[in-house]
């Protein structure tokens, strides 16, 4: 007899990224009373004391699936590992507090190295407000792995999930979106090939990459102005995590095409190089930049002084998850996030 499509097993390349952790939840679903929001947001959030709401959350780099050792120096590679991290505390409300540091490391690695890769994620820890780093695991492997898990705690009436959005919200979404992808994609080509003129643009966006600033101050300053009914961070692309705000609240987003902020550097360098600058700023992973809803009555507030710039409306989920073209015209979101499994 066949077993329903939702149990059979499946291949992870047929399931997903996005399918396993759907799985994952049904199968980790607990009523623990200390669990206030489980698997499904930025961080799982823990009501250990009374006046706050511990942050949890954990994110790994790997050598060839995250950066490469050839682009990245050690200190790039910590502050990064460290970033990835502190921006999903930030986008819960939080401040990161605690991390602890599990590495695997191949034997033709030299102190140095590791000091260095210690010094980046000690660097974004301090500017983040001071992260104390606690322990951490050490093992040995042929590439080199980086996986944090890093402790944070937010008041509860500051706590922003996924899942508040409402019809009639605008979107919004902090500084540019697309330039980390560029960046990555310019890393690959030689930058002599650029004109000269196009050299600085070529490096801000490559740095942007190598080494990006989580929006923890503009998180802090959101939250507090109990501005947001809805945040996430944007590692997968715009496009994508428009639609996990979408799932998560039940309901559907527009994007209007005209209003994504992109850098000037991204549009003078996809014009230079014949590249899609849209494919970019919707595709585009790593920008770590906060995409929030908000009532359409703080407008004023979000245009006047958040450095964000409005791009959206949340509408019913029936709509479903769309972009407005420069002409007007209503179409399917495309590219909807990175799967790190799917063919
Ligand atoms: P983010 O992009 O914000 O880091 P993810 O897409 O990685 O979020 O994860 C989405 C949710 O799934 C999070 O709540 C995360 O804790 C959970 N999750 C991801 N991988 C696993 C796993 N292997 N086991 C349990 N939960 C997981
Ligand atoms: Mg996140």
């Amino acid at each position: 007899m066949n077993s329903k499509p939702e149990t059979r097993n499946q291949k992870l390349e047929d399931l997903g990224e996005f399918g396993l952790i759907e799985r994952l939840k049904a199968k980790l679903k607990s009523n623990d009373p200390t669990v206030a929001v489980s698997i499904g947001d930025d961080a799982a959030a823990l009501k250990l004391t009374e006046d706050k709401l511990t942050l949890i959350t954990t994110d790994m780099l790997i050598e060839g699936v995250h950066f490469s050792r050839a682009n990245f120096t050690p200190f790039q590679i910590g502050w990064k590992a460290m970033a990835v991290n502190v921006s999903d505390i930030a986008a819960m409300g939080g401040k990161p507090q605690w991390a602890v540091i599990s590495l695997g490391l191949s034997s033709s690695l030299s102190s140095d190295y590791i000091d260095h890769l210690y010094d980046g994620m000690k660097a974004l820890g301090e500017k983040a407000g001071g992260i104390v780093l606690v322990g951490g695991d050490t093992t040995s492997c042929r590439d080199l792995i980086i996986s944090i898990a890093l402790l944070g705690s937010v008041e509860p009436e500051l706590l922003t999930l996924r899942s508040g959005a409402r019809a009639g919200d605008y979107l919004a979404i902090t500084g540019t979106v697309g330039d980390s992808a560029l960046g990555l994609e310019l890393l690959g080509r030689s930058s002599s090939r650029l004109p000269l003129s196009l050299r600085n643009s070529c490096e801000e966006l490559i740095k942007k990459h190598l080494q990006p600033l989580p929006r923890l101050e503009e998180a802090g300053r959101i939250v507090k102005s109990k501005l947001a009914t809805a945040m996430i961070d944007v590692s997968d692309g715009l496009a994508g995590e428009a639609k996990r705000i979408a799932e998560a609240s039940g309901v559907g987003i527009r994007i209007f095409q005209d209003k994504i902020p992109v850098s000037y550097s991204l549009l003078q360098i996809c014009a230079h190089l014949c590249l899609d600058p849209l494919k970019f700023a919707l595709e585009g992973g790593e920008d770590y930049e906060l995409l929030f809803t908000f009532s359409p009555e703080q407008q004023e507030e979000v245009e006047a002084g958040w450095g964000a710039s409005i791009i959206g409306q949340v509408v019913s989920e029936s709509e479903g998850i769309k972009l407005i073209d420069r002409s007007g015209k209503v179409q399917d979101m495309p590219g909807q996030g990175y799967d790190h499994f799917k063919k």
